[in-house]
């Protein structure tokens, strides 16, 4: 739990994004084509489309697996959850907010205070210890720099890495790398997670610890986890399956 001082930075240095809805993430009728691009010699540009009429929930406490082939458009459903992306037709809610209509700087400040993300390659600042990357979030939510040593040093604690606070990413193994990744989207204290193959570059074993922290230190909130793993996809309370960016089945 964040601590009175760090929920109080974070929650006067961004604004909820409207009422309370019951329903934390909440897609309809998405639909997104990716320019491609045509070259010089194309006549008009070539389009992909990634997501087709795509509706989708996640309830607070809801782990939500995204399965289906490469291709089929589960990254793409994340990146317009994390506000990353905005989608060519339908609304995309975090609590009642539809992204879609927001400015980029909007979007931007939901994503930072809202959303914590989770990638396969970890993605961490290669110059940084594990304690600035996991408290980079919380300089950008305005946070002091006490109170996001305090916080950065407890979640690496609650990950088990509180003996590898001042290592850089390059002193730690892929799992360890991805323990500060999750104390990393966890530093805000966000009600939505989303996960890109978090165990795809991981051995199986660490894959599950991993897993397990996930699931154990993201309870209460919305989860999406995008895997073609069947051991990952074991975690979510219930399975969406995609092909060619259509939803086929809700709730396997
Ligand atoms: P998945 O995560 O299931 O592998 P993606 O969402 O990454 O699927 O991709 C869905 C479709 O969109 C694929 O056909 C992919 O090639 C295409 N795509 C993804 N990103 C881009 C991009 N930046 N530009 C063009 N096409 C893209």
């Amino acid at each position: 739990m964040l601590n009175r001082a760090v929920r109080k930075t974070v929650s006067s240095a961004s604004e909820a994004p409207g009422e309370r809805a019951s329903t934390t993430v909440r897609l309809t009728d998405v639909t997104h084509e990716y320019g491609t691009g045509g070259g010089f010699r194309s006549r008009r540009e070539r389009t992909v489309t990634a997501l087709r009429d795509v509706s989708i929930e996640v309830d607070p406490g809801e782990i939500v697996g995204l399965e289906g082939p490469s291709g089929s458009g589960k990254s793409t459903i994340l990146h317009a959850v994390t506000g990353l992306l905005v989608p060519t037709a339908g609304t995309v809610e975090l609590h009642g907010t539809d992204l879609t209509t927001l400015s980029d700087r909007e979007r931007t400040r939901i994503r930072r205070r809202h959303v914590g993300i989770v990638f396969q390659r970890f993605h961490l600042l290669s110059s940084l210890s594990a304690r600035a990357n996991v408290a980079l979030p919380l300089v950008q939510a305005g946070v002091p720099k006490s109170a996001r040593r305090e916080r950065a040093t407890a979640l690496l604690e609650e990950v088990g890495l509180g003996d590898r606070i001042t290592h850089l990413p390059s002193e730690l193994s892929g799992g360890e790398q991805q323990r500060v990744a999750i104390a990393r989207a966890l530093a805000t204290d966000p009600d939505v997670i989303v996960a890109d193959e978090p165990t795809g570059e991981l051995d199986t074993a660490t894959g599950e610890t991993v897993l397990d922290l996930l699931t154990d230190l993201g309870r209460d909130r919305a989860i999406l986890v995008a895997s073609h793993d069947d051991t990952t996809l074991s975690v979510a309370d219930r399975l969406i399956t995609l092909r060619d960016g259509t939803v086929v089945s809700d709730g396997g």
